[in-house]
Protein backbone atom coordinates (compact mmCIF):
# COMPACT_ATOMS: atom_id res chain seq x y z
CA UNK A 1 0.00 0.00 0.00
CA UNK A 2 1.55 3.39 -1.22
CA UNK A 3 2.30 5.93 1.59
CA UNK A 4 -0.15 8.59 -0.09
CA UNK A 5 -3.48 6.12 0.09
CA UNK A 6 -2.38 5.58 3.79
CA UNK A 7 -2.38 9.04 4.31
CA UNK A 8 -6.16 9.49 2.46
CA UNK A 9 -7.54 6.52 4.67
CA UNK A 10 -5.96 8.38 8.27
CA UNK A 11 -7.59 11.59 6.58
CA UNK A 12 -10.98 9.84 6.50
CA UNK A 13 -10.67 7.74 9.26
CA UNK A 14 -10.42 11.36 11.23
CA UNK A 15 -13.22 12.99 9.55
CA UNK A 16 -15.69 9.98 9.88
CA UNK A 17 -14.84 9.90 13.57
CA UNK A 18 -15.12 13.51 14.11
CA UNK A 19 -18.72 13.54 12.36
CA UNK A 20 -20.12 10.37 14.38
CA UNK A 21 -18.79 12.27 16.98
CA UNK A 22 -20.18 15.69 16.34
CA UNK A 23 -23.09 13.67 15.53
CA UNK A 24 -23.81 12.17 18.78
CA UNK A 25 -22.81 15.11 20.55
CA UNK A 26 -25.62 18.02 19.34
CA UNK A 27 -28.14 19.12 21.40
CA UNK A 28 -31.39 19.85 20.47
CA UNK A 29 -34.29 21.94 21.51
CA UNK A 30 -37.24 20.76 20.40
CA UNK A 31 -40.36 22.50 20.38
CA UNK A 32 -44.59 21.77 19.11
CA UNK A 33 -48.00 22.71 20.21
CA UNK A 34 -48.32 20.04 21.98
CA UNK A 35 -45.92 17.90 23.65
CA UNK A 36 -47.49 14.41 24.56
CA UNK A 37 -45.33 13.49 27.81
CA UNK A 38 -46.44 9.82 28.31
CA UNK A 39 -49.49 10.25 30.44
CA UNK A 40 -50.94 13.80 29.27
CA UNK A 41 -50.73 16.69 26.62
CA UNK A 42 -49.01 19.84 27.28
CA UNK A 43 -48.96 23.55 25.79
CA UNK A 44 -45.96 25.87 25.78
CA UNK A 45 -43.37 22.83 26.38
CA UNK A 46 -39.93 22.39 24.94
CA UNK A 47 -37.58 19.05 25.47
CA UNK A 48 -33.71 19.77 25.25
CA UNK A 49 -31.98 16.61 23.93
CA UNK A 50 -28.15 16.36 24.89
CA UNK A 51 -26.10 13.78 23.69
CA UNK A 52 -28.78 10.57 23.79
CA UNK A 53 -30.35 11.84 26.36
CA UNK A 54 -33.22 14.49 27.39
CA UNK A 55 -32.33 16.60 29.96
CA UNK A 56 -35.43 18.68 30.37
CA UNK A 57 -38.89 18.66 29.62
CA UNK A 58 -41.08 21.36 30.80
CA UNK A 59 -42.22 25.13 29.87
CA UNK A 60 -40.36 26.58 27.61
CA UNK A 61 -39.97 29.93 29.47
CA UNK A 62 -38.57 27.99 32.37
CA UNK A 63 -36.17 25.87 30.48
CA UNK A 64 -32.33 26.14 30.52
CA UNK A 65 -31.22 26.32 27.12
CA UNK A 66 -28.12 25.36 26.22
CA UNK A 67 -26.49 27.71 24.12
CA UNK A 68 -25.61 25.96 20.98
CA UNK A 69 -28.74 23.89 20.91
CA UNK A 70 -29.79 23.32 17.48
CA UNK A 71 -33.63 24.48 17.26
CA UNK A 72 -36.14 22.43 16.07
CA UNK A 73 -40.00 22.41 15.37
CA UNK A 74 -42.76 22.47 12.93
CA UNK A 75 -46.13 23.97 12.62
CA UNK A 76 -49.31 22.84 14.11
CA UNK A 77 -47.28 19.76 15.35
CA UNK A 78 -47.32 17.09 18.45
CA UNK A 79 -44.11 15.82 19.96
CA UNK A 80 -44.25 12.42 21.53
CA UNK A 81 -42.23 9.57 22.82
CA UNK A 82 -40.57 7.50 20.48
CA UNK A 83 -43.87 5.01 19.90
CA UNK A 84 -43.52 1.02 21.20
CA UNK A 85 -44.74 -1.54 18.96
CA UNK A 86 -45.87 -4.44 21.06
CA UNK A 87 -45.98 -7.00 19.09
CA UNK A 88 -43.78 -7.30 15.80
CA UNK A 89 -42.66 -10.40 13.72
CA UNK A 90 -39.80 -8.41 11.57
CA UNK A 91 -39.00 -11.51 10.23
CA UNK A 92 -42.69 -11.97 8.09
CA UNK A 93 -44.01 -10.57 5.46
CA UNK A 94 -48.13 -10.10 4.65
CA UNK A 95 -49.42 -13.59 4.23
CA UNK A 96 -51.55 -12.40 1.36
CA UNK A 97 -47.95 -11.45 -0.26
CA UNK A 98 -47.18 -14.57 0.54
CA UNK A 99 -48.76 -17.97 2.90
CA UNK A 100 -47.35 -18.20 6.56
CA UNK A 101 -46.64 -21.61 5.20
CA UNK A 102 -44.35 -20.76 2.08
CA UNK A 103 -42.17 -18.41 4.34
CA UNK A 104 -41.21 -20.86 6.92
CA UNK A 105 -40.82 -23.72 4.28
CA UNK A 106 -40.01 -22.09 1.39
CA UNK A 107 -38.01 -18.91 2.32
CA UNK A 108 -34.69 -18.96 3.18
CA UNK A 109 -33.03 -17.30 6.18
CA UNK A 110 -30.60 -15.13 4.09
CA UNK A 111 -33.44 -14.08 2.30
CA UNK A 112 -35.62 -13.60 5.28
CA UNK A 113 -33.07 -11.06 7.20
CA UNK A 114 -32.21 -8.94 3.50
CA UNK A 115 -36.10 -8.41 3.80
CA UNK A 116 -35.98 -8.30 7.60
CA UNK A 117 -33.71 -5.05 7.18
CA UNK A 118 -35.88 -3.25 5.61
CA UNK A 119 -38.61 -3.71 7.83
CA UNK A 120 -36.48 -2.59 11.04
CA UNK A 121 -36.05 0.71 8.66
CA UNK A 122 -39.96 1.02 8.03
CA UNK A 123 -40.65 0.71 11.51
CA UNK A 124 -38.12 3.19 12.16
CA UNK A 125 -39.36 5.90 9.71
CA UNK A 126 -43.26 5.23 11.30
CA UNK A 127 -42.10 6.55 14.23
CA UNK A 128 -41.83 3.17 16.31
CA UNK A 129 -38.20 3.43 18.26
CA UNK A 130 -38.58 -0.06 19.58
CA UNK A 131 -40.08 -3.10 19.40
CA UNK A 132 -41.36 -5.98 20.90
CA UNK A 133 -40.61 -8.97 18.66
CA UNK A 134 -42.10 -12.03 19.06
CA UNK A 135 -40.79 -14.77 17.66
CA UNK A 136 -38.84 -15.31 14.49
CA UNK A 137 -41.31 -18.25 13.10
CA UNK A 138 -38.31 -20.83 11.44
CA UNK A 139 -35.91 -18.05 11.10
CA UNK A 140 -33.49 -19.87 14.00
CA UNK A 141 -32.17 -16.63 15.72
CA UNK A 142 -32.18 -14.19 13.19
CA UNK A 143 -34.35 -11.65 15.74
CA UNK A 144 -30.88 -11.69 17.86
CA UNK A 145 -28.49 -10.90 15.13
CA UNK A 146 -31.03 -8.07 13.33
CA UNK A 147 -31.26 -6.58 17.02
CA UNK A 148 -27.29 -6.45 16.99
CA UNK A 149 -26.85 -4.83 13.47
CA UNK A 150 -29.30 -2.15 14.96
CA UNK A 151 -27.24 -1.76 17.84
CA UNK A 152 -23.85 -1.35 16.02
CA UNK A 153 -25.17 0.58 13.71
CA UNK A 154 -24.64 -1.69 10.65
CA UNK A 155 -28.70 -1.16 9.61
CA UNK A 156 -30.83 1.01 10.87
CA UNK A 157 -33.77 0.21 12.75
CA UNK A 158 -35.82 -0.06 16.09
CA UNK A 159 -34.09 -0.99 19.20
CA UNK A 160 -35.45 -4.82 19.87
CA UNK A 161 -36.83 -6.77 22.50
CA UNK A 162 -36.77 -10.62 21.06
CA UNK A 163 -37.61 -13.81 21.74
CA UNK A 164 -35.83 -16.09 19.82
CA UNK A 165 -37.70 -18.83 18.63
CA UNK A 166 -40.40 -19.52 20.80
CA UNK A 167 -41.72 -22.67 22.24
CA UNK A 168 -44.65 -24.88 21.39
CA UNK A 169 -46.10 -28.01 22.42
CA UNK A 170 -45.01 -31.10 20.27
CA UNK A 171 -47.28 -31.87 17.62
CA UNK A 172 -49.64 -28.45 17.91
CA UNK A 173 -47.67 -25.94 15.93
CA UNK A 174 -47.31 -25.46 11.82
CA UNK A 175 -46.72 -25.94 8.96
CA UNK A 176 -49.22 -29.53 8.78
CA UNK A 177 -50.82 -31.36 6.21
CA UNK A 178 -47.51 -33.07 5.17
CA UNK A 179 -46.84 -36.59 4.67
CA UNK A 180 -45.46 -38.32 8.10
CA UNK A 181 -42.76 -39.53 6.61
CA UNK A 182 -40.97 -35.99 6.37
CA UNK A 183 -39.33 -34.05 8.66
CA UNK A 184 -41.16 -30.86 8.25
CA UNK A 185 -38.96 -27.87 10.26
CA UNK A 186 -41.97 -25.99 12.49
CA UNK A 187 -42.30 -22.45 12.74
CA UNK A 188 -41.30 -22.59 16.43
CA UNK A 189 -39.11 -25.06 18.71
CA UNK A 190 -41.13 -27.92 20.41
CA UNK A 191 -40.75 -28.64 23.98
CA UNK A 192 -42.40 -30.75 26.64
CA UNK A 193 -42.50 -31.63 30.43
CA UNK A 194 -38.85 -31.50 31.43
CA UNK A 195 -37.56 -30.82 28.70
CA UNK A 196 -39.00 -27.29 28.50
CA UNK A 197 -36.16 -26.34 31.36
CA UNK A 198 -33.62 -26.57 28.86
CA UNK A 199 -34.85 -25.47 25.90
CA UNK A 200 -35.81 -22.80 27.76
CA UNK A 201 -32.33 -22.23 29.13
CA UNK A 202 -31.08 -22.77 25.54
CA UNK A 203 -32.84 -20.18 24.04
CA UNK A 204 -31.98 -17.78 26.35
CA UNK A 205 -28.42 -18.95 25.97
CA UNK A 206 -29.01 -17.90 22.83
CA UNK A 207 -30.12 -14.35 23.13
CA UNK A 208 -33.83 -14.23 23.95
CA UNK A 209 -34.88 -11.49 25.73
CA UNK A 210 -37.87 -12.73 26.49
CA UNK A 211 -39.72 -16.50 26.53
CA UNK A 212 -42.42 -16.68 24.14
CA UNK A 213 -44.49 -19.29 24.74
CA UNK A 214 -47.97 -20.78 23.05
CA UNK A 215 -49.93 -21.66 25.67
CA UNK A 216 -52.91 -22.46 22.85
CA UNK A 217 -52.79 -23.16 19.49
CA UNK A 218 -55.40 -24.37 16.40
CA UNK A 219 -54.55 -27.94 17.08
CA UNK A 220 -58.56 -28.67 17.95
CA UNK A 221 -60.00 -31.81 15.86
CA UNK A 222 -62.15 -29.19 13.94
CA UNK A 223 -58.84 -26.50 13.30
CA UNK A 224 -59.95 -24.35 16.24
CA UNK A 225 -57.77 -23.46 19.52
CA UNK A 226 -57.16 -25.49 21.94
CA UNK A 227 -54.99 -25.51 25.01
CA UNK A 228 -51.54 -26.90 24.74
CA UNK A 229 -49.76 -26.94 28.06
CA UNK A 230 -50.65 -28.00 31.03
CA UNK A 231 -50.35 -25.62 34.15
CA UNK A 232 -47.37 -27.42 35.75
CA UNK A 233 -45.42 -26.80 32.02
CA UNK A 234 -46.34 -23.54 32.16
CA UNK A 235 -45.08 -23.20 35.61
CA UNK A 236 -41.70 -24.77 34.76
CA UNK A 237 -41.34 -22.78 32.11
CA UNK A 238 -41.87 -19.55 33.78
CA UNK A 239 -39.78 -20.73 37.04
CA UNK A 240 -36.67 -21.42 34.51
CA UNK A 241 -37.10 -18.04 32.49
CA UNK A 242 -37.45 -15.69 35.54
CA UNK A 243 -34.81 -17.20 37.57
CA UNK A 244 -32.80 -15.42 34.47
CA UNK A 245 -34.57 -11.97 34.89
CA UNK A 246 -36.88 -13.10 31.61
CA UNK A 247 -40.48 -12.74 31.28
CA UNK A 248 -42.74 -15.26 30.32
CA UNK A 249 -45.23 -14.20 27.51
CA UNK A 250 -48.03 -16.65 25.87
CA UNK A 251 -50.05 -16.62 22.91
CA UNK A 252 -53.26 -17.59 24.51
CA UNK A 253 -56.37 -17.02 22.59
CA UNK A 254 -59.30 -19.54 24.63
CA UNK A 255 -60.51 -19.14 27.91
CA UNK A 256 -58.73 -22.11 29.37
CA UNK A 257 -55.55 -21.15 27.34
CA UNK A 258 -55.71 -17.79 28.90
CA UNK A 259 -56.45 -19.43 32.27
CA UNK A 260 -53.41 -21.32 32.33
CA UNK A 261 -51.11 -19.04 31.61
CA UNK A 262 -52.17 -16.51 34.03
CA UNK A 263 -52.43 -18.90 36.77
CA UNK A 264 -48.38 -20.14 35.94
CA UNK A 265 -47.51 -16.29 36.52
CA UNK A 266 -46.66 -15.25 32.67
CA UNK A 267 -46.52 -11.97 32.26
CA UNK A 268 -48.90 -10.51 28.95
CA UNK A 269 -51.30 -12.52 26.66
CA UNK A 270 -51.32 -12.06 23.64
CA UNK A 271 -54.57 -11.98 21.52
CA UNK A 272 -57.23 -12.82 23.80
CA UNK A 273 -59.66 -13.48 21.28
CA UNK A 274 -62.26 -15.72 23.70
CA UNK A 275 -61.33 -14.14 26.47
CA UNK A 276 -64.68 -14.11 28.82
CA UNK A 277 -65.65 -11.67 31.73
CA UNK A 278 -63.92 -14.06 34.37
CA UNK A 279 -60.75 -14.35 32.56
CA UNK A 280 -60.21 -10.83 32.30
CA UNK A 281 -61.23 -10.28 35.99
CA UNK A 282 -58.70 -12.49 36.39
CA UNK A 283 -56.09 -10.24 34.43
CA UNK A 284 -56.96 -7.37 36.22
CA UNK A 285 -56.08 -8.84 39.58
CA UNK A 286 -52.75 -10.50 38.95
CA UNK A 287 -52.11 -7.35 36.91
CA UNK A 288 -51.82 -9.34 33.81
CA UNK A 289 -51.36 -7.44 30.52
CA UNK A 290 -53.48 -7.65 27.23
CA UNK A 291 -51.95 -7.35 23.87
CA UNK A 292 -55.38 -7.62 21.70
CA UNK A 293 -53.39 -7.38 18.12
CA UNK A 294 -56.97 -5.80 16.75
CA UNK A 295 -54.91 -5.15 13.40
CA UNK A 296 -54.27 -9.02 12.56
CA UNK A 297 -57.73 -10.60 12.71
CA UNK A 298 -58.85 -7.28 10.91
CA UNK A 299 -55.96 -8.13 8.43
CA UNK A 300 -56.45 -11.56 8.03
CA UNK A 301 -60.10 -11.44 7.27
CA UNK A 302 -59.71 -9.53 4.49
CA UNK A 303 -56.82 -11.61 3.33
CA UNK A 304 -59.96 -14.64 3.24
CA UNK A 305 -62.10 -12.49 1.21
CA UNK A 306 -64.12 -10.26 3.50
CA UNK A 307 -64.60 -6.70 1.65
CA UNK A 308 -64.42 -4.05 5.02
CA UNK A 309 -66.70 -1.28 4.84
CA UNK A 310 -68.99 -2.94 2.13
CA UNK A 311 -69.64 -6.86 3.39
CA UNK A 312 -70.90 -7.26 6.51
CA UNK A 313 -68.12 -7.85 9.82
CA UNK A 314 -67.21 -11.92 9.55
CA UNK A 315 -68.29 -13.54 12.97
CA UNK A 316 -64.68 -13.28 14.36
CA UNK A 317 -64.69 -9.91 13.93
CA UNK A 318 -67.58 -9.15 15.82
CA UNK A 319 -66.55 -11.29 18.86
CA UNK A 320 -63.28 -10.06 18.94
CA UNK A 321 -64.84 -6.57 19.09
CA UNK A 322 -66.87 -8.06 21.88
CA UNK A 323 -63.96 -9.72 23.96
CA UNK A 324 -61.92 -6.13 23.37
CA UNK A 325 -64.35 -4.19 24.90
CA UNK A 326 -64.84 -6.75 27.90
CA UNK A 327 -61.28 -6.48 28.36
CA UNK A 328 -61.97 -2.83 28.89
CA UNK A 329 -64.75 -2.66 31.35
CA UNK A 330 -62.82 -5.14 33.35
CA UNK A 331 -60.11 -2.61 33.69
CA UNK A 332 -56.82 -5.17 31.90
CA UNK A 333 -53.79 -3.02 30.85
CA UNK A 334 -54.46 -2.76 27.18
CA UNK A 335 -50.86 -3.19 25.76
CA UNK A 336 -50.43 -1.52 22.05
CA UNK A 337 -49.47 -4.15 19.38
CA UNK A 338 -51.09 -5.29 16.44
CA UNK A 339 -48.53 -8.29 15.46
CA UNK A 340 -47.34 -6.34 12.44
CA UNK A 341 -45.85 -8.91 10.06
CA UNK A 342 -48.79 -10.26 9.28
CA UNK A 343 -49.50 -6.95 7.67
CA UNK A 344 -46.89 -4.30 6.29
CA UNK A 345 -43.92 -3.47 8.51
CA UNK A 346 -44.12 0.36 8.84
CA UNK A 347 -48.28 0.21 8.67
CA UNK A 348 -47.89 -0.23 12.88
CA UNK A 349 -50.14 2.38 12.85
CA UNK A 350 -52.92 0.77 12.18
CA UNK A 351 -53.40 -1.48 15.24
CA UNK A 352 -53.85 1.91 17.22
CA UNK A 353 -56.23 3.16 14.52
CA UNK A 354 -58.08 0.31 15.64
CA UNK A 355 -57.67 0.67 19.20
CA UNK A 356 -59.52 3.72 18.81
CA UNK A 357 -62.13 2.73 16.61
CA UNK A 358 -63.00 -0.73 18.82
CA UNK A 359 -63.85 1.94 21.64
CA UNK A 360 -60.60 3.30 23.27
CA UNK A 361 -59.99 7.08 23.92
CA UNK A 362 -57.30 8.22 22.01
CA UNK A 363 -55.54 9.68 25.00
CA UNK A 364 -55.43 5.76 26.38
CA UNK A 365 -53.87 4.37 22.69
CA UNK A 366 -51.51 6.89 22.83
CA UNK A 367 -50.30 6.08 26.57
CA UNK A 368 -50.84 2.29 25.87
CA UNK A 369 -48.00 2.96 22.97
CA UNK A 370 -45.93 4.77 25.49
CA UNK A 371 -45.55 4.95 28.67
CA UNK A 372 -47.78 2.07 29.33
CA UNK A 373 -46.37 -0.55 27.07
CA UNK A 374 -42.50 0.57 28.71
CA UNK A 375 -43.65 -0.14 31.96
CA UNK A 376 -44.97 -3.86 30.57
CA UNK A 377 -41.29 -4.82 29.39
CA UNK A 378 -40.04 -3.45 31.71
CA UNK A 379 -37.97 -0.23 30.11
CA UNK A 380 -39.91 2.68 31.94
CA UNK A 381 -36.63 3.79 33.46
CA UNK A 382 -35.26 4.39 29.93
CA UNK A 383 -38.23 4.97 27.35
CA UNK A 384 -42.29 5.84 26.66
CA UNK A 385 -41.93 9.08 28.56
CA UNK A 386 -40.79 12.27 27.77
CA UNK A 387 -38.62 13.21 30.91
CA UNK A 388 -35.35 14.32 32.23
CA UNK A 389 -32.59 11.44 32.18
CA UNK A 390 -34.72 9.20 30.01
CA UNK A 391 -33.24 7.86 26.05
CA UNK A 392 -33.75 10.47 24.03
CA UNK A 393 -36.55 8.38 21.80
CA UNK A 394 -39.02 11.23 20.74
CA UNK A 395 -41.09 11.89 17.66
CA UNK A 396 -42.74 14.85 15.96
CA UNK A 397 -46.13 14.61 13.97
CA UNK A 398 -48.45 17.30 12.33
CA UNK A 399 -51.76 17.86 14.19
CA UNK A 400 -52.95 16.35 16.96
CA UNK A 401 -53.21 12.44 17.81
CA UNK A 402 -55.24 12.85 21.09
CA UNK A 403 -58.11 14.47 18.59
CA UNK A 404 -57.67 11.80 15.72
CA UNK A 405 -55.25 8.74 16.46
CA UNK A 406 -54.34 8.63 12.38
CA UNK A 407 -52.55 11.90 12.88
CA UNK A 408 -49.68 9.56 13.91
CA UNK A 409 -49.40 8.30 10.47
CA UNK A 410 -47.95 12.18 9.65
CA UNK A 411 -44.47 11.73 10.76
CA UNK A 412 -42.63 14.60 10.93
CA UNK A 413 -39.33 13.79 12.61
CA UNK A 414 -37.85 10.50 14.41
CA UNK A 415 -34.92 10.43 16.82
CA UNK A 416 -33.60 7.53 18.68
CA UNK A 417 -31.19 7.81 20.91
CA UNK A 418 -30.64 11.38 20.20
CA UNK A 419 -30.23 10.93 16.09
CA UNK A 420 -32.30 12.01 13.84
CA UNK A 421 -33.51 9.42 11.61
CA UNK A 422 -36.00 11.91 9.80
CA UNK A 423 -36.67 15.16 9.70
CA UNK A 424 -39.11 16.22 6.94
CA UNK A 425 -39.39 20.23 6.63
ZN1 LIG B 1 -47.49 -12.91 16.61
Amino acid sequence: MSYILLMKIFVISVCLMISGWINAQTDYLLTADRVFDGESMHTGWAVVVQGNKITSAGPLEKMPIPTDAQKISFPNSTLLPGLIEGHSHLLLHPYNETSWNDQVLKESDAYRVARATIHAKNTLSAGFTTVRDLGTEGAGYADVGLKKSIEDGIIVGPRMLVSGRAIVATGSYGPKGFDTDMNIMIGAEEADGDNLIRVVRDQIGKGADIVKVYADYRWGRSNESKPTFTVEELKLVVETANSSGRPVVAHASTPEGMRRAIVAGIETIEHGDEGTMEIFQLMKEKNISLCPTLAADDAVAQYRGWKKGIDPEPLQIKKKKESFKMALQAGVTILAGGDVGVFAHGENVRELEMMSEYGMQPMDVLQSATSTNAKAFHLDNQIGSIREGLKADLIIVSGDPSKDISNLRKIRLVMKDGIIYKNEK
